[in-house]
């Protein structure tokens, strides 16, 4: 792969740093090492480059690195976390870039240390000549799970800039469209009890199998209800990420919580999905005894269209309309470097295959021997998990 040995071994680095985000404690990790191997080659290059503290424990951090001051210019910008992984699934380690019949596999090549190690590679052979513009890199934490990072860069209320790019795959197709989500707990509560006497207890574990039936059945509703071709997968659905009940075979479990994934479509309401969701919830706990709560784990986020207030537009197309001047649409380009100031946000299809965060789907319905906790695992403990997402394109035996 012709492939320049700088960019190659940049990426190495990236993909040897673990910076697994989830929504599970246990698995989640800082991405600070992630994002001090990018500032160091960036603050050499002459950018100006700040660390933005958004979490402690686990130590995470979004990377701002600008050259050229105000507003405008282009922004290239992604992700600095991966999903999990299962490490049984893999062919290769995960945290060592391996070439294999012209690919490049690794976790979090494809989404996104593949684009965060291409930005740079752009952003020093730009800086390298005089900038008309500003060019700033923002490198965030926790997209695939509380996406805390993306928030505070929100919050820091930096300098707007002319366009911008962000690197999540979608085969090189500019996106400028992307569902809504929602990532919500379920938990039902019961009674623990001996297992030799089942009316001793109340089975919250029982209840969440119930309850999953209605969920099922609440995805294909809604899946009957809307509709849209614009998108790859143009129903709304619904995962089921992750479930954790009980503590022993011969114990009736008392608690038992279910983390789902829901991606919505534009014209689809937020509050009423969490009305229905709750619906279900409690009608499943009056008909068991039980408790039931509902938990958003990440703020809740309608579909979004024509993200970016420039999307697919030449940069003055707005000032030929305001003069009351007609311009004929634009046709869509391929994206091409330098990017021409268009701007094109997108959406990757959510089918990586780890089994422990609500991003990500299940592939196995108990955890195999490779499922490991990270914390207390060696390094192949996160590697692993043949993914969509952990690879530049998908082999033959990759595929779900
Ligand atoms: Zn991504």
């Amino acid at each position: 792969m012709a492939l320049p040995p700088r960019l190659l071994s940049r990426l190495a680095d990236l993909v040897a740093l673990p910076s697994v985000s989830s929504a599970l404690a246990e698995w989640n990790q800082s991405n600070r090492a992630v994002v001090e191997r990018l500032a160091e080659e960036l603050n050499a290059a002459g950018f100006t480059v700040r660390l933005q503290t958004v979490s402690r424990a686990p130590d995470k951090v979004n990377l701002i690195a600008r050259r050229g001051e105000g507003e405008g210019g282009l922004v290239l910008a992604g992700h600095s976390d991966t999903v999990p992984c299962d490490p049984d699934a893999w062919h290769s380690d995960p945290f060592t870039l391996t070439e294999r019949e012209g690919r490049l596999y690794g976790l979090g090549v494809a989404d996104m240390k593949g684009f965060l190690a291409l930005a740079v590679e752009a952003a020093l052979e730009a800086a390298a000549h005089p900038l008309a513009a500003p060019l700033v890199l923002l490198v965030t934490a926790d997209e695939e799970s509380s996406m805390a990072g993306a928030r505070a860069l929100a919050a820091a209320d930096l300098p707007p800039g002319a366009a911008v790019v962000i690197g999540e795959p979608t085969g090189n197709r500019p996106v400028d469209r992307h569902k809504g989500v929602m990532m919500e707990r379920l938990r039902l509560r019961g009674r623990a009890g001996h297992a030799s006497d089942p009316a001793a207890g109340r089975s919250a574990l029982e209840g969440m199998h119930e309850l999953i039936g209605e969920l099922l059945a609440l995805r294909e509703a809604w899946a009957a209800r809307w509709r849209d071709p614009r998108f790859r997968v143009p129903v709304p659905t619904l995962n089921l990420g992750r479930i954790h009940g009980g503590d022993n075979p011969n114990r009736i479990c008392a608690e038992c919580e279910l983390d789902i994934d829901i991606r919505l479509l534009p014209g689809m309401a937020i509050e009423p999905l969490r009305a229905e969701l709750a619906e279900r919830l409690s009608a499943v706990a009056a008909r068991r005894g039980l408790e039931g709560d509902l938990q958003a784990l990440v703020p809740r986020q309608p579909a979004v269209l024509r993200a970016g207030r420039l999307a697919h537009r030449r940069p003055g197309r707005a000032a030929q309309r305001r003069a009351g001047r007609s311009t004929p649409p634009s046709p869509p380009r391929p994206p091409i470097w330098p990017p021409s100031a268009w701007t094109w946000s997108c959406s990757a299809p959510a089918t990586s295959a780890s089994p422990t965060s609500p991003t990500s789907m299940c592939r196995s319905r108990t955890p195999g021997p490779g499922l490991r906790h990270p914390a207390r695992a060696d390094r192949r403990a996160l590697s692993g998990a043949v993914s969509r997402r952990a690879t530049i394109a998908p082999s033959p035996r990759s595929r779900p």
